[in-house]
């Protein structure tokens, strides 16, 4: 049976990625050897990671002065990166769930720190509006797209100091207005590749200005200098982020990557709307157009596990909500099709004749 690929990451990359890794993990280049057997700095590979850093800052508009680099450790390795490379006195923070929650508590381990706003009040359903960010701090740090909870900041703030952005799930979904930023940073394996890198894109002139002595593997310069090539950086899952923007490109780049979620939303959203079975679960104005999260109705409370049970009966993968939130998650990332949101929505108008 055709599976339609809901989850929330690992997640769904696109088919043509995903053969073209396996054909180079077969036989890199014609070289007769495996991508996940060649060295890194194999005269093959060096090409591989300049086209991604290349491709990053043409699909992203990048301006002149940022660094597009490729590290291990995920995003959560970030969460205290970024404060050892760019706290000096003071942070602040908008806390809109729990990821933004653990990248403040690392923040908090290297000086002082401001939580601008936070929706904790109500587990998380809206984005804070109506707050001021301090003008004395280092940066603001923000989480745009909250997979756990389903909402989403799809603009660029208006703030007047430096941000620094946590876009680990909705990274090229969107043009990036990147000038507003001193860091952008994302674990790629929700919208660009197989799990195990993280992109990092840095504004050079604002590195080595904090005073600390930061450990040589945690310091931002150290994989700028070296592009991306200090140690042994993760190959194989580096060349399939690099297929997925050469997907991007093709495809259109990141307006049609927005235009094709705002299309998958709009569809998905109407029937969460309409269905009296279900409802959303967080403030119209916030959702997310990359994680969808929807429960059951109070009065169709009960039959949750019928619904779930009935939805991979037809195909669906991964729709189980976050444990802290319940319900379902539809996670639509930029590879997913209209194909399996429409899938998604007959099976729930399917549910709803069968009640
Ligand atoms: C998944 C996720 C993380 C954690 O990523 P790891 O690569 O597993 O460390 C951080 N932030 C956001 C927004 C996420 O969705």
């Amino acid at each position: 049976m055709k599976k339609y690929n809901f989850n929330a990451g690992p997640s769904i990359l696109p088919r043509e990625v995903i053969e073209a890794t396996a054909k180079q993990i077969l036989d890199f280049n014609g070289s007769g050897l495996s991508l996940m057997e060649i060295s890194h700095r194999a005269k093959d590979f060096q090409p591989v990671v300049d086209e991604a850093v290349a491709l990053t800052k043409e699909i992203l508009d990048i301006p002149e002065g940022y660094s597009v680099i490729f590290l291990g450790g995920g995003a959560s390795l970030e969460f205290c990166m970024i404060p050892y490379n760019f706290l000096e006195k003071k942070a602040a923070y908008l806390n809109t769930g729990v990821w933004a929650k653990k990248a403040l508590k690392e923040a908090k381990l290297f000086g002082e720190t401001v939580e601008v706003a936070s929706s904790a009040d109500a587990n998380y359903t809206y984005i804070p509006k109506g707050w001021t960010c301090p003008t004395d701090v280092d940066y603001l740090h923000i989480t745009t797209n909250n997979t756990i909870y389903g909402t989403e900041i799809r603009k660029d703030l208006d703030v007047p100091v430096p941000m620094i952005a946590d876009m680990s799930s909705d990274i090229f979904s969107r043009p990036v207005d990147v000038k507003k930023y001193k860091c952008i940073y994302a674990g790629a394996q929700k919208n660009l590749a197989m799990a195990g890198v993280t992109i990092v894109i840095v504004k050079d002139d604002e590195l080595g200005k904090v005073s600390r002595t930061i450990p040589t593997m945690l310091d931002y310069r150290t994989h700028v200098e070296k592009g991306s090539m200090f140690n042994t950086p993760p190959v194989v899952p580096i060349y399939s982020a690099l297929e997925t923007l050469r997907w991007i490109k093709k495809s259109g780049g990141v307006e049609e990557m927005d235009r094709r979620a705002k299309e998958r939303a709009e569809m998905l959203y109407a029937e969460i709307d309409r269905n009296k079975m279900f409802r959303g679960t967080v403030a119209a104005e916030d959702r997310s157009l990359m994680n969808l999260c929807f429960v059951m109705a109070d009065e169709y409370k009960e039959l949750e596990k019928d619904f779930m049970d009935f939805a991979t009966s037809q195909g669906m993968v991964g729709v189980k909500g976050h444990r802290s939130v319940g319900g379902f998650r539809a996670s639509c990332y930029n590879a997913q099709p209209l194909e399996g949101v429409k899938a998604l929505v007959a099976c729930m108008k399917e549910f709803e004749s069968k009640h």
